[in-house]
């Protein structure tokens, strides 16, 4: 059978072709105009929505409908509520209201909040972003929703993104009229992220706890192949996985995402998926609903699919490329250099402020991708590193310097130019120069922000991305508004910033050593972990900018703070113990089981008088890895105790870190190095290898 893509995408979404269709004149318009401008929604049009909503819900076989909403643990949450109403007689009708539909009041006391509920009010109620569409999955119409508190502090990753983007959207439109743009009414951010992650057989997954408790594996020798021959990489897609992208393709696109490209990655097992790029919180959406999908659909194909940032020690990890832009309702992409010099004297600007943010607030950038599953990529030997640096290619670095310098600049056809903010060179789109090492990479007309783990929500990053560019657009504003005159008030504003947050740019290999010493003497923050990054995120400068732009409140703030470190802390708590099952329970049986037979052989071949040199010395050393495993076994239990002493929060998150993760480290090396000594028919677990290539 075919498929007609233009007719299956969207159709499980309340879109606005169907909304156009379903709604009385009027209340499609009140609807729209509360979407585009961002207001507040009435209820007698919510009424009217909410009734052809259920209509529109109903036909498509729903029975229920859910607040689909971000808490702070990261995933989506739903409370199904059916349709169904009491009529008189024993029948029932299907009914929705638009208070329903606008506002929900989930249970919220199972959900983090950092003891946000308990010094305010006990109950949480979700609110409907009507920016970002209804959608129907397994027969429930979802809402999308905003989770606050009763006195209305934010409960989730969808409030503090929304109020980022609306800070944004005030200081850009700002430096826009100074720029003579009057028609724009609004700006917006875009994001495409680009979303890893590996597929394995169900079978194998099933026999591995680690992977199962914690999503990665805690043992694990290197196979004799991992992906040193980059045959991988674009490679053939298998069958197996081919269908398996087919079946998540339609079902994304039954939900209006964007699916676009989908390849192999360079690790065996490992695949990307891009999307096109939508607005901030509809892209935040849809990639919460891809990574729920990639599950769900893995599962049906008797595979399993791992978003961890690392799942298998020694091959590439995953992360999630932010493709982040901004634009204006009237079509300009902000970060696109332009054809004119004046277009380009506004890219300047722009440009110029996003590297000032990157500057001024690394630290907050290097917090926003934090997390105990990226602490295996960032800053251990794999893309990108913690330090955050910009790239931003050949032809606009030298752009950046001659402005800096003051000097002349020769353009592609070796045209001079004497130039300064006002006076450019057309700035040609630069797509092929790349730098894969850098974190925050200019790519022609969108920066990529590369730090980000696979399993993470994307909206932290978006809402620190937005807010410190909201926060430099607004430093700019004010300076130029009150210049007399605007061209060298913009020359001097731009070739001062530029000079000063040089430093951040960096072209070079991003995992030199060289660099980390390089980076040190440019002063730029080299946080390695997520302990040594959170306090970013709570200091004054951070307590500022956020309060400043009406994203945090100081009290959201420590509350994310508290349960980012409480939540790292879990993360390291449960590994630990599941090491410790798995080497008590599995390993050390083998482990004991293989001694028993070489003593066996040993004892076989002395009583048969022949020398046993060779069994005696495989002996020793099986022993010996036995005995060292046995020590490590009982320090790591030991230090699991003496943790559970720890009730502050950050010194029980910084325990976890220097004492459990280490030891972590060194059990498992002894375990890894049992492993190669241990026949494959008595060692507990499926092997790297076998885990690598079981999708066939
Ligand atoms: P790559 O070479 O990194 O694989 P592409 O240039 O094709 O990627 O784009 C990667 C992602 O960037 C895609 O998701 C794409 O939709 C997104 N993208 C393109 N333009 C923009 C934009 N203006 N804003 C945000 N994302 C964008
Ligand atoms: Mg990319």
């Amino acid at each position: 059978m075919t498929m007609n893509v233009p007719e299956l995408f969207g159709s499980k979404v309340f879109n606005d072709e169907v909304m156009k269709e379903r709604l009385p004149k009027d209340t499609y318009k009140a609807l729209k105009k509360t979407i585009d401008e961002g207001l507040h929604l009435q209820l007698d049009v919510a009424n009217v929505v909410a009734h052809a909503m259920k209509d529109w819900a109903i036909e498509q076989g729903a029975t229920h409908f859910t607040h689909w909403f971000q808490p702070m643990t990261g995933i989506t949450a739903e409370k199904h509520d059916s349709f169904i109403s009491p009529e008189p007689g024993g029948k029932v009708i299907m009914s929705f209201s638009g208070k329903e539909l606008v506002k929900g009041e989930p249970d919220a006391s199972s959900f983090p909040s950092g003891g946000l509920r308990a010094t305010f009010e006990a109950r949480g109620y979700t609110a409907w972003d009507p920016t970002s569409y209804a959608f129907i999955k397994d027969d429930t119409l979802c809402i999308p929703t905003a989770f606050c508190s009763y006195s209305g502090e934010a409960l989730d990753k969808k409030t503090p993104l929304l109020r980022s983007m609306q800070a944004l959207d005030k200081s850009a439109v700002r430096v826009l009229m100074l720029f003579g743009n009057s028609d724009v009414k609004r700006v917006i951010t875009t994001v495409g992220p680009e979303q890893e992650y590996f597929l394995i057989d169900k079978e194998v997954y099933n026999k591995r706890p680690d992977i199962i408790y914690t999503g990665r594996t805690l043992f694990g020798a290197k196979p004799p192949k991992g992906q040193e021959l980059e045959d991988h990489y674009f490679g053939t897609i298998k069958e197996r996985v081919s269908s398996y992208m087919k079946e998540l393709d339609e079902e994304l696109w039954k939900l209006g995402i964007l699916a676009k490209t989908k390849h192999n990655e360079v690790a065996p097992a490992q695949h990307e998926l891009a999307p096109i790029f939508s607005t901030t919180n509809i892209a935040t959406d849809h990639n919460q609903l891809t990574m729920e999908l990639m599950k769900t659909i893995a599962s049906r194909h008797g595979m399993a699919c791992l978003l961890h940032e690392k799942p298998f020690a020694g091959v590439n990890g995953s992360g999630k490329h932010n493709n982040w832009s901004i634009s204006t309702d009237t079509g300009m992409n902000l970060l696109e250099p332009g054809a004119t010099p004046s277009q380009n004297a506004q890219f300047l600007l722009f440009l110029t402020a996003v590297i000032k943010a990157v500057d001024d607030y690394q630290e907050l950038l290097r917090v926003s991708v934090a997390s105990a599953g990226n602490d295996h990529r960032l800053g251990a030997n794999e893309a990108p590193p913690a330090i955050i640096s910009m790239f931003l290619g050949d032809e606009l670095e030298g752009i950046v310097e001659s402005i800096i310098n003051g000097t002349d600049y020769h353009d592609k056809e070796k045209k001079l130019m004497s130039i300064g903010a006002t006076v450019l060179p057309h700035i040609p789109q630069d797509t092929t120069d790349r730098n894969r090492t850098s974190p925050f990479a200019f790519t022609g007309n969108k920066f990529e922000f590369r730090s980000l783990g696979s399993s993470a929500s994307i909206s932290g990053p978006n809402v620190v991305l937005n807010t410190i560019v909201a926060e430099v657009l607004d430093q700019f504003a004010g300076e130029l508004e009150k210049a007399d005159d605007f061209e060298k008030g913009l020359n001097e504003l731009v070739r001062r910033e530029l000079t000063a947050h040089q430093r951040i740019i960096f072209n070079g290999n991003g995992y030199a050593d060289e660099w980390v010493k390089e980076a040190e003497k440019r002063g730029l923050a080299n946080l390695k972990s997520t302990v040594d990054a959170l306090p970013a995120f709570i200091s004054d400068k951070a307590i500022e900018v956020f309060t400043k732009h009406g994203v945090y409140s100081k009290t959201e703030l420590m509350s994310r703070y508290d349960i980012m470190l409480e939540n790292y802390e879990k993360i390291i708590h449960i590994e630990a113990l599941t090491m410790d099952s798995m080497v008590k329970k599995d390993i050390m049986a083998a482990a004991y089981e293989f001694e028993g037979e070489i003593a066996k052989t040993v004892k076989a071949k002395a009583d048969a008088g022949v020398g046993t040199a060779v069994e005696s010395k495989q002996l020793a050393k099986v022993s010996a890895l036995v005995e060292a495993m046995t020590d490590k076994l009982e320090k790591l239990e030991a230090d699991i105790e003496k943790g559970s002493e720890i009730s502050e929060v950050f010194e029980s998150a910084k325990y976890a870190r220097e004492v459990l993760f280490e030891d972590m480290s060194e059990l498992r090396e002894i375990v890894d190095a049992l492993e190669v000594l241990v026949p494959g028919k008595i060692w507990p677990y499926p092997t790297y290898g076998e885990i690598l290539y079981s999708v066939k």
